[in-house]
């Protein structure tokens, strides 16, 4: 017997969950969040990219945190490859206590979704195409579509295929009486060390290597972290893996795998909450779509799995990057205003993109490397592309945009479609 029946039940209340819960609410979802543990719980990750500012705003929650009065950290003592250097970042990271920030993401839901908690599933199976889940707490509950955002534990026992090789953490807090205001990177041969103040004022360290070394052997012998090596932990230090994976098939037409449980990416970014957030965001549209637009349900499906791809090899290569050293952004070339150009034909391509809170195939711009890009800041690039004439002056194309977007931003569409080969140089 059922006694509750909704449209999406979401396992787990981190991150992930919490923003594919909301975003599903707002799209007129009737959603329940299960989360096994009692929050605030403890949770590794406190310092998150600031590009989650765009995902705090999707999910209306900004003005929420800003007032949580959580630490910005602008300056960070790296030393990676010789010299101790001081990196001054034009936009902070947001440096949180993981139990206050998960709790109050998942308080944020409380609004327009049920939340069962702390309660786990005991049960899952589908039958009559829905979802039946006997929860701890004695309920049955009936879903049309089921949501795993329980992270690493991998609710679901989807395959996962490792991006990276095996990378373990240790992790501890102290207690100290002038905790440094900057956050502070090492690396130290094929370890490497991170560390930053949390709002309490608590120092929270981090070590990383292949194997389990125990982490106090790995702090003395560091520059920036050897005064931690003197110093009583809180608590003793915890190890974690944090070896990056993906799932290859992270949604199919009746649940999908958000968050953790469908990639993880190496912690070197900095960026695991930005991820989550994202993968949530954009589950939710492709949900809707399969729940609400069943003819675009194929797309959606491909949108939100090529999502993920995409996210975990960019993840790996920025990595990768950081570990070789990294290397400056390459910049846009410079065309000249006589170069003549043509379109590439092969450059447009019809490709699942979200309308509003759907996925439905549209036209976009391959890129060389293989991305499908439908607006450039706003410029909706296939159009322009479609419109370019063979053999046209680059001057010509930027004239002629000009009217529409102003001559500084023609001449850096035009730049960034050469860039990315959607237009052709051609030879004289
Ligand atoms: C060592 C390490 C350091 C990191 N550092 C950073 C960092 O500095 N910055 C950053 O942005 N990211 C960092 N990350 C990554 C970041 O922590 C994760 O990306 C993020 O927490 C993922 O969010 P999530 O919602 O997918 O999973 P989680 O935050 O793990 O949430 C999953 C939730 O599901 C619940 N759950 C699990 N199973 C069940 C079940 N069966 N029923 C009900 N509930 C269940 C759990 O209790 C939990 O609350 C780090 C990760 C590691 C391992």
């Amino acid at each position: 017997m059922i006694d509750v029946l909704i449209d999406v039940l979401v396992i787990g209340g981190g991150p992930a969950g919490s923003a594919a819960a909301l975003r599903l609410a707002a799209m007129g979802c009737s959603v329940m969040l299960v989360e096994r543990s009692l929050f605030p719980r403890p949770h590794v990750g406190e310092s998150l990219s600031p590009g989650v500012w765009v995902h705090f705003e999707t999910l209306g929650i900004a003005r929420r945190i800003e007032r949580a009065g959580f630490r910005r950290s602008f300056d960070t003592l790296l030393r990676w490859v010789g010299e101790t250097r001081r990196v001054q970042a034009g936009r902070p990271s947001l440096i949180v206590d993981r139990a206050r920030f998960d709790a109050l993401m998942l308080d944020a839901t409380r609004a327009s979704v049920e939340i069962a908690q702390p309660v786990f599933v005991e049960q899952a199976s589908v039958r009559d195409d829905c979802w039946h889940v006997r929860l701890s707490d004695g309920r049955t509950v009936g879903a049309r579509f089921l949501v795993d955002a329980s992270g690493r534990t991998n609710f679901s026992r989807r395959a996962r295929r490792f991006t990276a090789p095996r990378l373990v953490a240790w992790h501890a807090r102290w207690r100290t009486g002038h905790p440094p205001a900057e956050t502070l990177v090492e690396r130290r041969g094929d370890r490497w060390l991170w560390g930053t103040t949390l709002p309490d004022g608590t120092f929270s360290a981090m070590t990383f290597g292949g194997d389990s070394v125990p982490m106090f052997g790995t702090l003395r012998d560091s520059t920036l972290f050897s005064w931690l090596a003197h110093i009583d932990p809180i608590e003793p230090p915890r190890a974690s893996d944090a070896t990056p994976y993906v799932c290859e098939s992270p949604i199919d037409d009746r649940s999908s795998a958000v968050g953790e449980a469908a990639f993880a990416i190496d912690p070197i970014s900095s960026s695991g909450v930005q991820a989550a957030l994202g993968s949530g965001i954009v589950a939710a549209v492709a949900i809707n779509t399969i729940l609400n637009r069943t003819e675009n349900r194929q797309a959606a499906i491909d949108f939100y799995s090529s999502h993920v791809a995409r996210a975990s090899a960019q993840h790996g290569m920025w990595a990768a990057e950081s570990y070789g050293g990294g290397h400056e952004a390459e910049g846009l070339p410079d065309v000249d205003d006589e170069a003549i150009l043509s379109a590439n034909a092969d450059a447009h391509v019809i490709v699942p993109t979200i309308r509003d809170h759907f996925i439905e195939l549209a036209p976009a711009i391959r890129t060389a490397s293989g991305n499908d890009v439908a607006f450039l800041g706003g410029t909706p690039l296939p159009p322009i592309v479609a419109s370019i004439r063979p053999r046209t002056p680059a001057r010509h194309l930027i004239e002629q945009w000009s009217s529409a977007m102003g001559r500084d931003r023609a001449a850096a569409v035009l730049s960034w479609l050469v860039k990315h080969r959607a237009v052709l140089q051609e030879r004289n």
